[in-house]
């Protein structure tokens, strides 16, 4: 899973990108509204913080422009202490959540964490497929109730098998939503991984769906 950061104030953003990063996600940081709407316009991001005081571009403007544009990330917002005319006026301008400053970081995770497997059509942190579990608010995977070592790169690609299981998702989906926008991108690097993970999981949870790239079945499913 990636993430946006978008926040002007240097420590809280860095503070956000270290958090999110020790929580297994991929994340870029910008520290304006031009930079930010930038990047959530042409990166495909599984969720964004938004903070609403930025310079160049407010976030309301950042955000009503992406929904204008048909960007359905998840936004969280930032907002000030007492404004809640800013609540308001982002929640209609197409926020999904909003926290108020200042605040406890595992706050702001949490409501991540919510945002995205919401948006990936799950109700709960836990994630089920066959012997293997995944859960996301531990950041942890068991098969059959034993818990497997991953890296962090394994980790990611197998949390977005899994929320997204029963469909196919091709290489060039799974580079853009499991490294932040730096990494260098060799679609080689995906083959890499899935071997990796493959070693460490039942046979055939991963499938290989030919010249269009990976799906893990939902549990139950035959063919
Ligand atoms: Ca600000």
């Amino acid at each position: 899973m990636r993430l946006l950061v978008v926040e002007d104030d240097k420590d809280l953003n860095r503070q956000l990108v270290a958090a999110f990063t020790d929580a297994g996600y991929a994340v870029d940081a910008a520290f304006d509204g031009e930079e930010g709407h930038f990047l959530g316009d042409t990166e495909p991001y599984d969720a964004i913080v938004l903070d609403i005081g930025l310079p160049k571009m407010d976030g309301i403007s950042v955000l009503e422009e992406w929904r204008r544009e048909g960007r359905t990330a998840p936004v969280l917002i930032l907002t000030a202490r007492d404004r809640w005319s800013d609540k308001v006026q982002g929640i209609d301008a197409g926020a999904d959540d909003y926290v108020a400053k200042p605040f406890h970081i595992e706050e702001v995770l949490a409501r991540i964490r919510a945002l995205v497997r919401r948006s990936a059509g799950h109700a709960s942190n836990e994630v089920e497929c066959g012997p293997v579990r995944l859960d996301a608010r531990a950041g942890r995977v068991t098969v059959d109730g034993n818990p497997i070592k991953l890296t962090s790169h394994e980790y990611r690609l197998l949390a977005y098998l899994m929320m997204h299981q029963g469909r196919t998702i091709s290489r060039t989906e799974l580079i853009e939503h499991l490294y932040d926008q730096d990494f260098d991108r060799d679609s080689n690097t995906i083959e890499v991984f899935v071997g990796r993970l493959r070693k460490k999981l039942p046979a055939d949870i991963i499938q290989t769906v030919r010249g269009l790239g990976y799906c893990i079945e939902p549990p139950g499913h035959a063919d």
